[in-house]
C-alpha cells in the first residue's frame, strides 16, 4: 500500500509543480493587473516626484520578489538534494564509480550500509522511499517540488518559503482594499482588466498560503537555528527527554549555537558574505553533506554517550520517510 502511495506520488510530481507555478502566477497577475493601479496613479495629474520615485521602487521591489521565489523554487527543484551515487565530491566534478564510494564509506568512522539501496550510508542521510535512493542530510520528501528537501537544496528550499511568504503578506495588506471592492456585487464598476473572482481568491489563497507555508517556514527556521533535519528533530526530543529523566545533558553533536548554526545553513563567512542571502545566485551548502562537524560540547561528553548519540543518530536513518504535503 505504502508503495502504491509513493509511486501515485512521484507519478503526480510534475503536476504539483504545475500547479503551485499556475497558482503564483495567478497572485502575481492579480497584482499587477488590480493591486498595482488601484495603490499607484502614475498619470495622476497631481502626482510628485518623489511619488513616481516611489512607484519605480515598487515596481522594482515587487520584479525582485517575484524573481527570488521563481528562482529558489527552481533551484529547490532542480538541484539534487545529494545521493550516494552522485559524482560531486567535495564540490568537485569527479568519475567516481560506486565501488569508490564504498571505498571512501568503508574508510569513515561509522560505516553503514543502506538495506533498501544497499549503498554505504553515510551520517544525517536518509532513504526517501518516494524517490527510492539514499539523500544527504535528509530532512523530507516533498511532492510541491517534486524532490526532497536535502543537503543542496535546502537552503533554496527555506528561501523559497521565505519570499513567498512575505509576497504573500505584501499582496494581503496592499490588497485589502481592492478586495473588498471585489466582493461588492452591487457596484458595476470594476476597471480592471482580471476576473473580479479571480481577484476573490487570490487573495483568499494568499491568506491560507501564506498562513500554511508561514508556519512550515517558522518550523524549518527552527530546525535551522538548532542544527536539525526533520527526522532529527523527533529523535533528538525523545533523546532528550530519556537524558532528562536521567538527570543528564543532552547535546546535540551538530548543534554550535544560533548564529553559528544559521551561518553555516547559508553559507555565510568563508565565502560568501551575509548579504548574499538576498542575492538570487546559485550558491552551494558547506561541506559534502558526508561527513559533518561536530559541537565541542558533545567530545566532552563521556565516550560511552558519543557512541550512543551516534548510534542512535544512525538508527533514526532507518526509520519510516517523512513526507509533507
Ligand atoms: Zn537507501
Ligand atoms: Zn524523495
Amino acid at each position: 500500500m505504502a508503495k502504491i502511495v509513493d509511486k501515485a506520488m512521484w507519478s503526480a510530481g510534475p503536476v504539483f509543480i504545475v500547479i503551485a507555478i499556475a497558482l503564483v502566477d495567478m497572485c502575481v497577475l492579480a497584482y499587477y493587473l488590480v493591486v498595482f493601479p488601484y495603490n499607484h496613479h502614475w498619470f495622476s495629474e497631481d502626482i510628485t516626484l518623489l511619488g513616481k520615485l516611489g512607484i519605480i521602487l515598487t515596481v522594482l521591489f515587487t520584479l525582485y520578489m517575484i524573481y527570488c521565489i521563481h528562482f529558489h523554487y527552481y533551484m529547490a527543484i532542480k538541484t539534487h538534494p545529494g545521493g550516494m551515487t552522485d559524482t560531486v565530491i567535495h564540490g568537485t566534478e569527479d568519475d567516481s564509480t560506486q565501488y569508490t564510494l564504498l571505498q571512501y564509506e568503508e574508510n569513515a568512522q561509522y560505516p553503514k550500509i543502506c538495506k533498501k539501496c544497499h549503498l554505504p550510508k553515510p551520517e544525517r542521510a536518509h532513504h526517501c522511499s518516494v524517490c527510492n535512493s539514499c539523500v544527504l542530510r535528509f530532512d523530507h520528501h516533498c511532492p510541491w517540488i517534486h524532490n526532497c528537501v536535502g543537503h543542496y537544496n535546502h537552503r533554496y528550499f527555506v528561501l523559497f518559503m521565505t519570499y513567498m511568504v512575505l509576497s504573500a503578506a505584501y499582496f494581503v495588506i496592499f490588497g485589502w482594499r481592492p478586495f473588498i471592492i471585489c466582493l461588492d456585487i452591487a457596484n458595476p464598476e470594476w476597471p480592471y482588466y482580471f476576473p473580479r473572482p479571480l481577484m476573490a481568491f487570490a487573495y483568499i489563497l494568499s491568506i491560507c498560503m501564506g498562513l500554511a507555508l508561514g508556519a512550515l517556514c517558522a518550523w524549518h527556521y527552527y530546525l535551522v537555528l538548532t542544527a536539525q533535519t526533520t527526522v532529527e528533530f523527533y529523535n533528538n526530543y525523545y533523546e532528550k527527554g530519556i537524558a532528562k529523566s536521567q538527570g543528564e545533558i543532552f547535546v546535540n553533536m551538530y548543534d554550535f549555537g544560533y548564529l553559528e548554526n544559521i551561518r553555516k545553513f547559508f553559507n555565510i563567512g568563508e565565502k560568501y558574505a551575509w548579504y548574499t542571502v538576498f542575492y538570487p545566485i546559485p550558491i552551494p551548502p558547506q561541506g559534502n553533506g558526508r561527513h559533518f562537524e561536530k559541537c565541542q560540547e558533545f567530545y566532552l561528553l563521556p565516550e560511552t554517550v558519543q557512541q550512543d548519540a551516534i548510534l542512535a543518530n544512525q538508527a533514526v536513518q532507518d526509520l519510516e520517510d517523512v513526507k509533507d504535503l
